[in-house]
């Protein structure tokens, strides 16, 4: 028998969802831009951006036009074809990107699973099966499939779900040494954010990520950057691996490409590519013409000089208020990451508070994200507006008088 709940709220989450999430206490119901309402009407500046992902925030007219136009036309139609809106959106990645190849996905994870499968399958068909080792880093983070966590470099999400996926080791980020002493002629990629984002935002230094791709090359081992959360404009370029002046073998995104519609890509080259064939990889919904048009949209409108050297205004913009809520309240050591992509590391004193104060933000009407163990995390929207930060840092400073 199902039991009918009447009323929706947040208990409702409680008895209904696999308990995986403890979400917020109260229920988001409506969006615009960087505002956000709740279930009684409150209102929120919104700078998570949905974990990185609205990056045109919420309900953006373009997006929303083009996604009704499309889902009057053609919603789903199978890798048994190809669309319109996939071929554009691919073209589009392509001509602004080092790659010449793309494999669409539902989500981040989902992505990775392709680009270690790829390195895999790519090592033993050109070289040998024994090249299949894949090296990654401590603290990072690469999706929830049992893959892709047992890469991560966070043992808590992939221990007591049984035997792991062999062949997979962990480096220490930015501790070139500790990459010399595991690479070799075995190694198939070595895979790494350029800003651990769930780990803490914590950035790649250029010259470890130059020394990486050095090595890289001189084992024939295939580069992966996971830039789902730093790719797209995020951090004040399309990519992120255009500060560093290195290019990847593989490149996964997804967050703010589709601005909130669930999609994701990997890049590649065409060499790389060749040694896929038909029936090799798949997915059923990877390429479907509804995400691909809103995702070909969030690309023609972030991928434009206006939008990405706004986001550095942005961000100069949240720092300089940051900093002066620190004057009064010397809450935090260091603010780090890059463009809208901002990690507040909290004193040690207020690392154990960090879900009070949360919470005391949430109450004045302001929304923020963690990250690792005592970080706060921003991720608004690349177009949030100047007004909305000016009033989200004075609930910010509000807040923090009242819970401190
Ligand atoms: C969010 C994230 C993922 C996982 O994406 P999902 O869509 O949740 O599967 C992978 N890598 C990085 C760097 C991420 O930030």
């Amino acid at each position: 028998m199902i039991k009918k709940i009447k009323l929706i709220t947040r208990d409702s989450f409680n008895q209904l969802i696999l308990p995986v999430y403890n979400p917020a206490f109260f229920i988001p119901v409506k969006g615009k831009g960087s505002r956000i309402w709740d279930q009684k009407g409150k209102e929120y500046i919104d700078f998570s951006g949905g974990i990185a992902v609205t990056s045109l925030g919420h309900c953006h007219p373009v997006l929303n036009k083009v996604l009704n136009q499309q889902s009057k036309k053609l919603w789903h139609i199978s890798n048994v074809f190809t669309n319109e809106p996939a071929l554009r959106l691919a073209d589009k990645l392509i001509s602004s990107s080092f790659a010449s190849r793309v494999f669409f996905a539902n989500s981040g994870a989902e992505a990775n699973e392709a680009a270690f499968k790829l390195a895999r399958y790519y090592s033993s068909k050109i070289y040998n099966s024994k090249k299949n080792k894949i090296i990654s880093f401590y603290n990072s983070f690469h999706g929830r499939t049992f893959f892709t966590v047992s890469v991560g470099g966070q043992s808590k999400y992939s221990d007591f779900f049984g035997p792991k996926p062999p062949a997979i080791m962990h480096a220490k980020f930015n501790k070139i040494d500790t990459v010399k002493d595991m690479i070799d002629e075995n190694t198939s990629a070595v895979v790494m954010e350029l800003i651990q984002g769930e780990g803490g935002i914590i950035p790649a230094d250029v010259s470890f990520v130059k020394e990486v791709r050095d090595l890289c090359c001189k084992y024939n081992a295939l580069l992966i950057f996971d830039e789902i959360q730093t790719g797209i404009g995020r951090t004040g370029k399309l990519y992120s691996y255009e500060y560093y002046e290195v290019q990847p073998d593989i490149l996964t995104i997804a967050k703010s490409l589709g601005g909130g519609f669930p999609i994701s890509a990997m890049l590649t080259t065409n060499q790389i590519a060749s040694v896929m064939k038909p029936g090799i990889h798949g997915t059923t919904y990877g390429g479907n013409p509804l995400a691909c048009s809103v995702a070909e949209s969030v690309i023609d409108i972030v991928n434009t000089k206006k939008i990405l050297s706004g986001v550095e205004k942005k961000s100069e913009k949240i720092i300089s208020e940051l900093h002066f809520i620190n004057k009064r309240f010397e809450l935090f050591t260091e603010i780090r990451g890059k463009g809208l992509l901002i990690g507040i590391v909290l004193r040690p004193e207020f690392s154990e508070k960090i879900y009070d104060i949360l919470n005391s933000l949430f109450l004045e009407g302001v929304i923020v994200l963690t990250a690792g163990k005592n970080v706060i995390r921003l991720a608004p929207s690349l177009i949030i507006s100047k007004r909305d930060i000016v009033e989200g840092m004075k609930r910010f400073y509000r807040a923090l008088e009242k819970c401190l």
